[in-house]
């Protein structure tokens, strides 16, 4: 009996809104953290964060394009060094998101985003220009002294390089 309280709790935990379209879950799920077994859980000032982070980006995003598809959100430290990712990662601390929207233009997306909600960091990930679905948006969003970086991330002899975006994403070339 306690497992079955124990259990509907954590499902009313992950159902919990963090704003009107989106719940902790979508913010939290990992394919690697349920295959490796990985305590993927925030703490509160994590989900305060988190909440912060839709209440400011993707709910407004969501509301101007449709439904979001957040391909990463959270990750604690366990899992960022699962999948090698930093742990001084802003998804670590819980104030960034990968996501896309599907049928829009990810370098459009980006644009949107940085006009609108004043990001502290955005970045078009390995985005191929002509190639509307290539890549993905990150994007952090703190509440203070946002740093308004805005640049893509590319390949380029095997290594990850970052170039500041001047002007617009969809003006690339
Ligand atoms: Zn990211």
């Amino acid at each position: 009996m306690k497992i079955v309280v124990q259990d509907m709790r954590w499902q009313i935990f992950l159902i919990m809104k963090l704003s009107r379209n989106f719940t902790l879950q979508e913010l939290i799920k990992s394919d690697t953290a349920i295959r490796l077994n990985i305590d993927n859980n925030p703490n509160g000032d994590q989900i305060d964060k988190l909440k912060q982070l839709c209440e400011n980006v993707l709910q407004p995003v969501r509301d101007q394009f449709g439904r979001v598809k957040v391909t990463s959100g959270f990750r604690s430290p366990e899992l960022c060094k699962a999948i090698g990712s930093s742990e001084n990662s802003q998804h670590a601390k819980a104030e960034a998101a990968d996501i896309e929207v599907i049928g829009v233009d990810n370098a459009e997306l980006a644009d949107w985003i940085y006009r609108t909600c004043e990001p502290d960091q955005l970045i078009l990930e390995f985005y191929t220009p002509g190639e509307p679905n290539s890549g993905w948006v990150h994007v952090s969003w703190v509440p203070y002294n946002p740093r308004r970086q805005y640049m893509r991330a590319y390949r380029e002899d095997k290594r990850i390089k970052y170039k500041p975006i001047i002007g617009k994403a969809v003006d690339l070339v």
